[in-house]
């Protein structure tokens, strides 16, 4: 079982924090008599943003840990009515199901119809990436829920960077400032101890529950919060490994009478994104579609998986001369063949597949020496292959 105890809040070197003690009682896992104080903190001059007395959040913080180790959750503060109902008769039964022989776990706790007062305000995470700023071009004014504020929360993205993860959050502040008041939002930044309290390696398994945790942690600000889907509908899958392909559903589930989620983006392939953000300008200084470099604002290394794709899709779309702010233009055309080949011999990955897709509609010309590099590239991994599968096989 995991036990929450009632939230409170801590004040220290201007940040507000708010807190609550999680035991994990004996015979459910392997972190059993453990008691760990989780907190999220934001600048005490925000305090009033802090859902205090909700245990809304620590819910979602330990909801797929719960799930994946059999703990029922017990809370001492309310929940949410709404959020309870929906946890309760749709996404766990949903996920044990899915993710069968896990067992099915129960949520207990005081519940609350009292919507929590708020700031009306509408967010999104800000990471420079293509999901991100697609979401923040199409929720302009003309949108029903025009963006208000931009978000960096330190939940589970920073972190699978290691110990140097405060420093990269403490950057993407900085760079996110800036964005806001280029582009006119205002920011709300939330650190939390997730990493030293619950360290999980899989972080993927909960970037989506642990974002929407941090937002319902800000019940005093927002009404409307809006995760940024990395997968499109059509990639919908539920798997307890990978939140991001069933955020449709999480996100679904996670609403309370205060503050409603929704998923944006799933509606849209990734490279239908790139083709949109493309006639956007704040993209052409901030778009952040790189693996390598940590922090927005830094130039993409151009060199790593998602960096060769977006740079493909751009040249294809004949709008990449526009991104020298962030890509090393002049190096992606001499060397478009290499680039080019690398995508081609990887088009057992859908989004490999997506940007050939790009190529061929918009009739791009491919050298023959792509086709050559191609093969060699092909050639090399199944060498790899089957020295790989030699070392594996057993001595007699
Ligand atoms: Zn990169």
């Amino acid at each position: 079982m995991i036990h929450i105890g009632k939230s409170y809040i801590q004040r220290a070197d201007g940040q507000s924090r708010l807190c609550a003690d999680i035991t994990i009682c004996p015979g459910g896992g392997p972190r059993e008599r453990n008691i760990r104080t989780l907190w999220f903190a934001i600048d005490s001059r925000q305090e009033d943003y802090l859902a205090m007395g909700r245990a809304d959040a620590f819910v979602f913080v330990m909801l797929i840990s719960a799930l994946r180790y059999g703990h029922d959750i017990v809370c001492e503060d309310p929940m949410s009515e709404r959020l309870h109902y929906q946890l309760c008769d749709s996404l766990i039964p949903t996920l044990t199901l899915a993710n069968s022989p896990h067992p099915m776990i129960s949520v207990r706790a005081p519940l609350t119809r009292e919507p929590y007062p708020n700031q009306n305000a509408v967010g999104t995470g800000f990471s420079g990436g293509l999901d991100c700023m697609y979401t923040i071009m199409s929720h302009g004014r003309d949108c029903e829920y025009p963006l208000t504020h931009i978000a960096v929360f330190n939940a589970v993205t920073f972190q699978k960077y290691g110990e140097g993860y405060r420093d990269i959050f403490r950057k993407t502040c900085l760079a996110a400032e800036v964005f806001a008041r280029e582009q006119g939002f205002e920011t709300i930044f939330l650190d939390t101890n997730f990493y030293e309290a619950l360290r999980e390696e899989d972080t993927n398994a909960f970037v989506i529950t642990r974002h929407c945790a941090c937002a319902l942690a800000l019940q005093g600000l927002f009404s409307c919060y809006l995760i940024s889907s990395f997968a499109s509908a059509g990639e919908f899958t539920i798997n307890l490994s990978v939140g991001q392909e069933y955020d449709l559903l999480s996100t679904a589930c996670a609403s309370t009478d205060s503050l409603v989620f929704y998923s944006s983006g799933s509606e849209v392939k990734r490279y239908e994104k790139l083709v949109q953000i493309s006639d956007w300008a704040p993209s052409y200084r901030w778009l952040h579609a790189c693996y390598s470099k940590r922090i927005v604002g830094q130039r993409n290394c151009g060199l790593c998986k998602k960096c060769k794709e977006a740079q493909t899709i751009l040249y294809a779309l004949g709008k990449l001369d526009r991104y020298e702010a962030v890509f090393d233009v002049e190096n992606y055309k001499k060397k478009f063949p290499q680039y080019l080949a690398y995508i081609m011999a990887n088009q057992d990955d859908p989004r490999a597949r997506q940007v050939m897709q790009v190529i061929r509609d918009r009739k791009v010309s491919i050298p023959p020496r792509a086709y050559i590099l191609e093969k060699q590239i092909r050639h090399a991994v199944e060498a790899l292959k089957r020295t790989q599968q030699t070392e594996e096989v057993p001595h007699e």
